[in-house]
């Protein structure tokens, strides 16, 4: 009879593990987005604290690395390069996001594959210090490709350079949020940052819930999703209010590496346009999902759209 009952509960378990879901957070524009805040203090400010929230629950997550922030007066400043060392030294990877977070669809592509080639230089020397790599590629934008052959032959040009492709499933307005927030830092306005920092996290759930829906009619699963978001001060102070609300959904944290193990990351993208959409978006419409398909996407506040204009 123990022995049954401790089946039991073995299986319970091991369903309750299966059933988990998967995202990886990955966070675009390292070392930091500042907006009009900037100093060394702000930039250490929000990375050791993303840095503290991803070590506390153990998340893998992968920074995405515009190396000519770097370069703020034309040569190499430390005290940037060490804010990237801080994310090794936690054991957290790089990928690259090009040099000067170019465009694809705006510039030739000669231009962009040289912005991707010197993108590289400090976050590769970096990474081989502490014995990682750095594979993986962000498009800016998620300007991926204005047709099929524009967007093979950056495929081809990546792979080559043995890069890997990371694709975004919830795409998201943080950014809005973001400078909203740095705004009413700036001015002290405690009230307006928490209104803000509120208004975020309950965006980003409504998101959350959309892309799983969608993901649900599209595979008839919840696959492993791709959060984007950016090193803004916003993110360093809600990143543990965004951690849990992943964490009250069931969700685990993945690495880059093993989201892109779900096989819906190797569905093909048969439609293009000059748009920086979710994957999702893109697979759907590849499989001649239209109108309807789409509807319910969570709209950003206006109070956050005006403080935008
Ligand atoms: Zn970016």
């Amino acid at each position: 009879m123990k022995i049954l009952l401790s089946v039991l509960l073995i299986a319970i378990f091991t369903n309750a593990i299966a059933q988990k879901k998967q995202v990886c957070i990955t966070v675009d524009d390292l070392p930091t987005v500042p907006y009009a805040l900037q100093s060394k203090d702000h930039d250490l400010e929000i990375t050791q604290k993303l840095i503290d929230t991803f070590t506390k629950n153990s998340i893998p997550a992968i920074g995405y690395v515009n190396e000519r922030k770097l370069y703020p007066n034309g040569k190499l400043n430390q005290s940037k390069v060490e804010l990237l060392e801080l994310w090794l030294e936690n054991g957290l990877e790089f990928g690259n996001h090009t040099y000067s977070h170019l465009n694809y669809h705006k510039v030739t592509f000669q231009e962009f594959t040289e912005d991707i080639i010197k993108g590289e230089k400090v976050t590769k020397k970096l990474a081989k210090k502490y014995n990682t790599k750095v594979k993986y590629f962000r498009h800016p934008y998620l300007r991926s490709g204005l047709d099929k052959e524009h967007t093979d032959s950056l495929k081809k040009f990546l792979a080559e350079n043995n890069y890997t492709e990371a694709p975004v499933t919830i795409d998201n307005e943080d950014y809005l949020f973001a400078k909203a927030y740095s705004m009413a830092y700036k001015n002290q306005d405690s009230e307006l940052m928490k209104r803000i920092g509120e208004n975020y996290i309950d965006y980003m759930e409504e998101k959350l819930i959309f892309y799983e829906n969608m993901s649900t009619n599209l595979f008839g699963r919840n696959i492993a999703q791709t959060l984007l978001v950016h090193a803004s001060l916003l993110n360093a102070h809600y990143m543990d209010e965004l951690v849990e609300m992943f964490q009250k959904h069931q969700y685990e944290f993945v690495s880059q590496e093993t989201v892109l193990t779900d096989t819906a990351y190797q569905e093909e993208v048969t439609k293009f346009g000059d748009w920086g959409i979710s994957w999702l978006d893109r697979w759907a419409l590849s499989k001649g999902k239209r109108g309807d398909f789409f509807k319910g996407d969570p709209v950003t506040p206006e109070f956050i759209l005006e403080m935008n204009k």
